[in-house]
């Protein structure tokens, strides 16, 4: 799968290097980049558009052309559907296989958060006091085979989160005619930005613990070839004791591993990384650079790049440096400044000859966390939501709370019945989660 995927990144590529006037021209900062200086580097503003959050929120790219029947055949032959019996028929047609889960059993509740590709469902199931978090994605918003592909790979790593403690678990995945649906655990301490938006900024301590255990996930992610590619506040999420996980695999990125790399341009202006911004090759690093932006804000109560726009705020991301407070503390001040190099290979948890991510954990800023008793979820997390009832939503915006639940039939059609065979595996049950 993933090699059809880069084929399409190269597709992609060649399309995007017809850049029209009028786009953002922007000088690369470093030696690594002088051939492309020349020739300056562009972006196109609309691959990376904010939604409703000004510049906070990501998305996944579109401009992919959508695959021939040689694509769709390649790919099953990477992966053969475990449905399929010898003879090649598709047994899920007729019923071999057990469902899981599937729409009836939910009762939806109420809109938990809303982001660039669908929304966030608070829901029941049936007969139950179990409750849970369902995302929703309308079919005809994936448009060509490289979100089908995207989809899957969010899937991929929903089901892999299973295996670490700071990872949001998926309970089961399925489908209707018109939308996929992952039912997750649900966070009802809310997200990072919720938090934030309400404290301004965090002591150091417990930005330090929230840091500590996203680098814990980061590195079980990217030994296990994924990069998150949108790491920021909102996908940062809280359970009952305090304790973070990290959602929203939707642009996440497999099969960057032993030096492979990639070069799509995605994610959410605030947080994304310079090579992302000069499209140069790049790989886990991404990710330590958001967490540096997000380290930043946790503890200084803003992000380090402002701008009044997008130009700007990229122009800002790749050319100044960030100003530190001067109460930020020495190892604060210098764990910030590792994480915010702009030049990868320079940068906290990619430098070869340090160890890579392990120099992360050996930092004397994260000097005071016990990484074994962390990993076990034994450090008391430094604030517990205060949570009265499972069901109860007081982390999670108003404006979405209140919103009305409906789930209007969508328009089908836009999406290509090609596609659809590609998830008929696309079911899926958490034999670890009790549901
Ligand atoms: P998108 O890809 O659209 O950004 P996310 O998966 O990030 O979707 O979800 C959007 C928002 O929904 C999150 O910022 C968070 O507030 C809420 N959310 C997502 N997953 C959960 C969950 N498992 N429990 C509680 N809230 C969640
Ligand atoms: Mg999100």
């Amino acid at each position: 799968m993933g090699n059809s995927l880069n084929l399409f990144q190269g597709m992609r590529r060649k399309k995007k290097n017809k850049v029209k006037k009028g786009h953002d021209e922007v000088k690369s900062y470093d030696t690594e980049s002088k051939k492309r200086q020349k020739t300056t580097c562009r972006f196109e503003e609309s691959l990376i558009q904010p939604e409703e959050d000004h510049l906070g929120s990501g998305t996944r790219d579109r401009d992919i052309t959508p695959p021939s029947a040689d694509h769709i055949e390649e790919v099953q032959q990477v992966e053969p559907s475990p449905y399929l019996s010898e003879d090649g028929l598709n047994e899920s047609s007729v019923e071999v296989q057990p469902r899981n889960k599937s729409l009836e059993d939910f009762e939806f509740l109420k809109v938990l958060g809303r982001g660039s590709y669908g929304k966030v469902v608070l829901a029941e199931l049936r007969g139950t006091d179990k409750v849970f978090a369902v995302k929703m994605l309308k079919k005809e918003s994936i448009q060509n085979y490289r979100e089908v592909l995207q989809t899957l790979m969010e899937r991929r790593a929903l089901v892999l989160a299973a295996e670490h403690p700071f990872l949001t678990q998926v309970c089961c995945c399925f489908q209707t005619k018109d939308r996929l649906y992952f039912a997750m655990e649900y966070m009802n301490g809310g997200d990072l930005q919720y938090h934030l938006s309400r404290s301004f900024r965090f002591t150091k301590s417990r930005s330090r613990f929230y840091a500590a255990e996203i680098v814990s996930a980061l590195i079980f992610l990217h030994r296990n070839g994924i990069i998150h590619r949108d790491l920021k506040p909102s996908n940062i999420l809280l359970d009952a004791d305090g304790h973070c996980k990290l959602a929203d695999f939707g642009v996440c990125k497999g099969g960057i591993l032993d030096g492979n790399t990639t070069n799509t341009l995605c994610g959410t202006p605030l947080y994304v990384a310079p090579e992302i911004l000069l499209e140069c090759k790049y790989g886990a690093s991404v990710d330590w650079w958001s967490l540096g932006v997000i380290m930043y804000e946790m503890m200084v109560g803003y992000p380090p790049f402002v701008a009044r726009n997008k130009s700007r705020l990229y122009k800002s991301i790749l050319q100044d440096t960030p100003l530190y407070p001067f109460w930020l503390s020495r190892e604060s001040k210098r764990i910030l400044r590792a994480f915010l190099v702009k030049r990868p290979k320079n940068r906290l948890g990619c430098v070869v000859s340090l160890g890579q991510e392990e120099a992360i954990k050996m930092h004397p800023f994260f000097k005071k966390i016990d990484w074994q008793l962390l990993e076990q979820r034994k450090i008391t997390p430094p604030f517990k939501p205060k949570i009265t009832a499972k069901k109860n939503t007081n982390y999670f915006k108003a404006r979405f709370i209140r919103q009305k639940l409906k789930l209007t039939p969508t328009d089908d059609s836009k999406f290509l019945s090609c596609y659809q065979s590609l998830f008929d595996d696309f079911y899926y049950c958490n034999p670890n989660v009790d549901c």
